[in-house]
C-alpha cells in the first residue's frame, strides 16, 4: 500500500513518514501543494494525506482539482485545531476524513489503515481468505492461525493481494503499489517476491492469471 504525504511542517512530514513505514507502507512525500498536487494526478497511491495549509497552492484547493479530474483516491485532511470551516470546506471539496493538529500518530495510522480498508471494500480490520489472515493493525499475516515471518516487500504484496482478494493484479500495478517513486522499480522481481510468498504461506491460493498477473482466492466453500 502506498501512501502520499503532502505537508510542509517538515518535522511533520518525517515523523508520519517514519510511522507509515514502520507500519509497512510506501510513501511519498511532498512539502507544497503544487507538488502535491502533481504527485496526486500523476501516481497511483491507495492513500493521501493533506495537510490544508500549504505553500504555492492550499490544501482544499488541491483537493478539488484532484476530483474534478475523477481522482477518487482516499484523502485524509490534516486541519488546524478549532477550524470548524475548514473541516465543513474539506469535505465539501471531497475529503474522506479528517484529523485536527495536534493529534496522535496512531490516530492517523487507524485513519488510514480504514480509509484504505474501506476503499477496497472490507469494514473490518481483518481481511480473511481461506485459512490466510491479514491484520492490518499490526501488520501481520496468519496462516490456519500460525504466523508468517514476512519481510517488508513480501508483507507489501501480500497486503495489496489480499484487500483486492478475488481480483487479478498485474505486475505493474503491484509495482507501482509496493515501491516509492525513487526505487528503480523492476516488475521481474514480483515474480520472485510471489515464489516466496508460495513457499511461505505454503498453501496454493495465490494463483498467477497468464499475461495479467496474479490473483488470491479462497479454495471453493471458504469465504
Ligand atoms: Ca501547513
Amino acid at each position: 500500500m502506498r501512501i502520499l504525504i503532502v505537508e510542509d511542517d517538515i518535522n511533520l512530514n518525517r515523523q508520519l513518514a517514519e510511522a507509515l513505514k514502520e507500519a509497512g507502507y510506501v510513501v511519498d512525500t511532498a512539502f507544497d501543494g503544487e507538488e502535491g498536487h502533481f504527485l496526486g494526478d500523476t501516481e497511483p497511491y491507495d492513500a493521501i494525506i493533506l495537510d490544508i495549509g500549504l505553500p504555492e497552492v492550499d490544501g482544499i484547493t488541491v483537493l478539488e482539482k484532484w476530483r474534478g479530474a475523477g481522482r477518487t483516491v482516499p484523502v485524509l485532511l490534516l486541519t488546524a485545531r478549532d477550524r470548524w470551516s475548514d473541516k465543513v470546506a474539506g469535505i465539501d471539496a471531497g475529503a474522506d476524513d479528517y484529523v485536527a493538529k495536534p493529534f496522535h500518530v496512531e490516530e492517523v495510522l487507524a485513519r488510514i489503515r480504514a480509509l484504505i480498508r474501506r476503499a477496497a471494500g472490507h469494514a473490518s480490520s481483518e481481511i480473511v481468505c481461506g485459512p490466510v489472515r491479514l491484520d492490518t493493525k499490526s501488520s501481520k499475516a496468519t496462516v490456519d492461525g500460525k504466523p508468517l515471518k514476512l519481510t517488508s516487500h513480501e508483507y507489501r504484496l501480500l497486503a495489496y493481494l489480499m484487500h483486492h482478494k478475488g481480483e487479478v493484479v498485474s505486475r505493474t500495478e503491484l509495482v507501482e503499489h509496493m515501491y516509492d517513486q525513487d526505487f528503480d522499480r523492476d516488475s521481474n522481481t514480483i515474480e520472485v517476491f510471489v515464489g516466496r510468498l508460495r513457499k511461505k504461506m505454503g498453501v496454493d491460493l495465490i494463483e498467477t492469471v497468464r499475461g495479467l498477473g496474479y490473483r488470491i482466492q479462497a479454495p471453493t466453500n471458504a469465504n
